[in-house]
């Protein structure tokens, strides 16, 4: 052991020793031409900068881009929320409402990965209420787990299932955590959804957030810009635990170019295009009799369960097309995450797929 090694093992954290980080798709595979494990847009759309601000701090909240959101999700300026990416906003959620040691979350498995990791960051215990088999929540389990639980987090369109939240069950959980948790929507996804999202529910609901991304239909993972949907008081608290200047001047210009009315048209666009070829790419995974799609696809993904899951996923691997094992998550053994990509990229992923299983069948 050198020094260093000796100093980061004596000095870390004792929470930190055992955690493992997240295991996002770009640190597990770099190379690769077909990236369709991270739920990206296919699409890469111009932008233009303005380099006259860049020797100034920029607002800690544009105002631009403040605006453009509020507009785009139908709620008032005081209720949003910008941050580095919407995992910042998971962040800053656990920092600013979880005591460390103490208060709890609870997340409904098979889900995003972030809500533990960051809260286990923080020392911030993890409950669990599994969705059931059919990837609906167990009303039973989220309603009967209260104490200390501050955060309740229900992803919808939900990663990796792609089904959505029953809207009923959603205002019932809401109402029982009325008086003692924040409800958390992650909506990364709503673009793709036939849904509308609950951004209209939240003079309802004083204990609603929601939390939204420019990362997936927007296109725009690479400048990591998310939102926080809230009433303003809740808001504000969160606004004391964010960094002096989260969102760096490029990435508001270009978030407020990608909200413009032309930016607009855009994203409209491409959805529905993503929206075809993800109905197309289901149709032909389904004639694959080695292939089992399963929960929902109201989001850029499918969901499949397969025969020889492992040597699938390495022939994958090896021809660079790069998709996302999910066999490890609760319900989900022998599972891949698809991420839609463009046309040219799912036919070479489906052409892959048949000359796997017919080697195989040899
Ligand atoms: C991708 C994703 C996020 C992260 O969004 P960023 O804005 O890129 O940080 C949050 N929640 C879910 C469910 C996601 O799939």
């Amino acid at each position: 052991m050198n020094d260093a090694t000796q100093l980061a093992d004596k000095l870390q954290c004792a929470h930190l020793k055992d955690l493992q980080p997240y295991q996002s798709a770009r640190r597990l595979f770099s190379g690769g031409q077909d990236w369709l494990n991270a739920n990206e847009s296919p699409f890469s759309n111009d932008y233009e900068l303005d380099c006259d601000k860049l020797n100034r701090y920029p607002d800690c909240q544009p105002k631009s881009v403040i605006s453009a959101y509020a507009d785009y999700a139908g709620v008032s300026k005081d209720q949003v929320l910008v941050s580095r990416g919407a995992d910042e906003g998971i962040e800053l959620l656990i920092r600013a409402f979880c005591e460390p040691g103490k208060d709890r979350i609870l997340i409904c498995p098979p889900t995003y990965g972030m809500y533990a990791i960051s809260a286990e960051t923080f020392q911030v215990g993890v409950e669990k209420a599994p969705l059931k088999e059919d990837f609906s929540l167990d009303m039973d389990r989220v309603l009967s787990v209260e104490k200390q639980v501050k955060l309740v987090f229900i992803c919808s369109p939900n990663n990796p299932t792609g089904t959505e939240i029953n809207e009923q069950q959603l205002r019932t959980v809401l109402q029982a955590y009325k008086d003692s948790a924040l409800v958390v929507v992650d909506e990364a996804y709503i673009e793709f959804s036939s849904a509308q999202g609950c951004a209209g529910w939240l003079a309802d609901h004083p204990n609603l957030v929601i939390l939204r991304t420019l990362s997936k239909a927007f296109a725009l993972a690479g400048i990591r810009c998310g939102f926080t949907l809230a009433a303003p008081e809740i808001v504000q608290v969160l606004l004391k635990a964010i960094a002096p200047y989260p969102v760096p001047e490029p990435v508001a210009q270009i978030a407020a170019q990608a909200m413009s009315a032309g930016g607009l048209k855009k994203l409209n666009q491409q959805v529905s295009l993503l929206n075809q070829w993800r109905q197309n790419l289901l149709e032909e995974l389904r004639a694959i009799p080695e292939l089992t799609p399963i929960g929902d696809i109201q989001a850029n993904f499918i969901l499949v369960r397969a025969r020889q899951k492992q040597g699938l996923m390495d022939n994958l691997v090896a021809r660079g097309i790069l998709i996302r094992d999910q066999s490890k998550q609760f319900h989900l053994k022998h599972c891949l995450r698809i991420s839609i990509g463009n046309n040219e990229q799912n036919q070479r992923l489906l052409a892959a797929i048949k000359t796997f299983y017919q080697q195989e069948g040899q």
